[in-house]
């Protein structure tokens, strides 16, 4: 959440920054901001609302210098307003600070610094650690002057007082050539121009002006100039820079044809599908093969239990890695929230392998969920899909979805390409035990025809848009099934929500009797994930129930199964495939159906209110 551009080099600050920005966007909507250093003062310029707004402000008021620092806000602390957007300047006027992350003892910092004269003008967090590198600018000694140490010792100790979590870029009045900055717990990333400098929350911002990049870790401060950088710890112990190629294709984040990242996203999932597959295969075509994860089949022979861990969309891959890998490797499975794992202390079994999702890689919780179960010495796997995240970086060892960058908020191609490892992973742990060459033969058919199956549900696009069109004026939605299409129903009330602001919950079909079916009435439509398997007749049965109390009903089925037309009053179909594929097919029209509910009400689908990508804040 929240995204950071700063810059310094030979071309004008401004535009680079409301460039990156822009490609921030996803993290963070409330309010953008920027600073620059401008005819020998520090301009400062925020706006509530979009980058694009901001960027008018920056062209009427033709503010440009070579070093600045920007911001997309994604609020914690204080209310969407111009004050509490960042930068946020010291009550001194100095320094200007941008912060994605919380600082959790900023009321004592703010007390401690009222106390000695600071005034703060913001309800946020942010406005504190601000000031509080003001005050140890005011005791760091001058002689250390010249060559910006003071300003970059100021920034470090501060940061020791600081708990919380922080990605930071901060910029001083008195060192016009100069930029900090310093992580902890949200991710930074130095990007190394020819004659600049770029820093950025996300690879996104930095990759048409550097390929190669610095990834910051954890209590890292970098003091950076146009032609050069230095790293330090917080405690000052100096660090080796690691620099490592980017690889990101620029084309792949711009919006093309599409009306919104999230149409483009839902309509890539063939191909996103394909590259998770890709070169992961064995060469007998009967298991999966996966070259990063840093655990021998032997081990894993040992391993007795997995735990899942994940939070959002990431968390339903982790219900359906459940299913699968409990059905086909039979190795119990437990799932967990991330931001409830954490603090929870689980005592687990001695064998256990820790498995956590995330798309961006950055998801704080996910993150520290990982930490914990390392400190705890459990070995760890991750799947990820942007490069060099923090998670990829920690994990023992992990899986790259190479989905390409999803953009739209609500997660899509991510979500079914997260399944498809998981379902992969489940052929490859089954194969390990008691799986046959034959079924391993048959499993890897069929996840190679997913993408083939998922086309053929996209090309219903149009039948989905004319069911949305119907249905986009209800208020409350359930989404049900059962085993496997559990998660799918979680994640299809997940995604209505999220985008169109439609309550639905999503439950077991079973479970509706046990509170939800209060809720049917002709004004509470019901979407049931029926595909024809074990429990396709109980499933019909559920839906009956519905049908007596007058609720209206979507199906979605297997084609040539054995659901009664009378039964739903819209249907849509689906290939009949694998019982490992099904939660990818069930997924796609779940997902269309969400889209075109959502455009059909006029809402802003790739920037859903309050919601904002990769949540960097627990
Ligand atoms: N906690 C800060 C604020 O509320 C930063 C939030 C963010 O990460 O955007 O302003």
């Amino acid at each position: 959440m929240c995204g950071i551009v700063a810059y310094t080099g030979k071309n004008a600050a401004s535009r680079i920054i409301l460039e990156g920005l822009k490609r921030l966007e996803y993290r963070g909507y409330d309010s953008a901001g920027l600073s620059i250093w401008n005819n020998n003062s520090l301009k400062t310029i925020k706006k509530t609302g979009r980058v694009d707004t901001l960027d008018r402000e920056v062209k009427r008021t033709q503010v440009d210098g070579h070093l600045g620092i920007g911001h997309t806000r994604w609020a914690t602390h204080g209310a969407v307003t111009e004050n509490n957007a960042h930068p946020h300047v010291s009550s001194d006027g100095k320094f200007a600070i941008v912060h994605n992350g919380v600082i959790e003892n900023y009321e004592q910092i703010k007390h401690f610094l009222e106390e000695k004269g600071y005034t703060f003008h913001s309800d946020t967090d942010t406005e504190a650690l601000v000031n509080l590198i003001a005050y140890h600018y005011q005791k760091e000694p001058e002689n250390n002057s010249s060559n910006g140490n003071r300003f970059f010792n100021s920034v470090r100790k501060s940061l020791n007082h600081v708990q919380g979590t922080y990605g930071i870029a901060v910029i001083c009045s008195d060192h016009p050539e100069d930029l900090i900055g310093a992580r902890h717990g949200s991710p930074l990333i130095l990007g190394l121009g020819d004659n600049e400098h770029i820093l950025a929350s996300d690879v996104g911002a930095l990759a048409m002006h550097a390929q190669n990049v610095v990834y910051l870790n954890d209590s890292e401060v970098v003091h950076i100039t146009r032609n050069s950088f230095n790293i330090a710890t917080i405690t000052d112990e100096s660090v080796e820079a690691i620099v490592q190629r980017v690889d990101w294709d620029i084309e792949e984040s711009e919006l093309g044809d599409y009306k919104h990242f999230m149409e483009k996203e839902i309509f890539e999932q063939p191909k996103a599908l394909e590259n998770a597959m890709r070169g992961r295969f064995s060469d007998d075509e009967s298991t999966a093969k996966f070259g990063g994860l840093n655990i021998t089949p032997q081990e894993l022979r040992q391993v007795d239990r997995i735990l899942f861990c994940g939070c959002g969309t990431a968390w339903h891959a982790c219900l359906v890695a459940e299913y699968l890998i409990e059905r086909f490797a039979r190795i119990p499975v437990e799932v967990e929230y991330a931001s409830e794992f954490r603090y929870r202390n689980a005592p687990l079994d001695k064998n256990t392998l820790v498995f956590v999702i995330s798309q961006s890689g950055e998801t704080i919780d996910t993150l520290a969920a990982l930490r914990e179960s390392k400190r705890k010495g459990f070995q760890t796997l991750a799947i990820n899909n942007v490069v060099g995240s923090t998670i990829a970086r920690e994990a023992d060892g992990g899986i790259y979805q190479h989905a390409g960058p999803e953009i739209g908020v609500a997660s899509t191609k991510a979500f079914t390409s997260q399944v498809m490892l998981c379902a992969m992973m489940a052929l490859y742990l089954g194969r390990l035990r008691d799986m046959s060459f034959n079924d391993g033969v048959k499993f890897v058919k069929a996840l190679k025809e997913a993408p083939k199956q998922v086309e053929t549900v996209l090309k219903q696009s149009s039948h989905l848009q004319a069911i949305a069109k119907k249905y986009a004026k209800y208020e409350d939605f359930l989404f049900l099934g059962r085993q496997s299409m559990f998660p799918i129903a979680l994640e299809g009330a997940l995604k209505l929500k999220e985008i169109s602001y439609i309550h639905a919950e999503g439950y077991p079909a079973a479970e509706m009797k046990h509170g939800p079916i209060a809720l049917i009435s002709p004004d509470c439509p019901s979407l049931f994930l029926a595909p024809q398997e074990e429990v396709f007749q109980k499933t019909l049965s559920n839906i009956q129930e519905v049908k007596a109390r007058k609720g209206p009903i979507i199906a979605v089925t297997s084609e040539g199964s054995d659901f009664p037309r009378d039964l739903a009053d819209d249907l849509i179909e689906i290939p009949s495939a694998h019982p490992a594929i099904q939660p990818i097919l069930a997924s796609i029209p779940v997902q269309l159906l969400s889209y075109y509910i959502a455009v059909e009400r006029g809402c802003d689908v790739d920037k859903p209110r309050n919601l904002a990508k990769s949540v960097t804040v627990e």
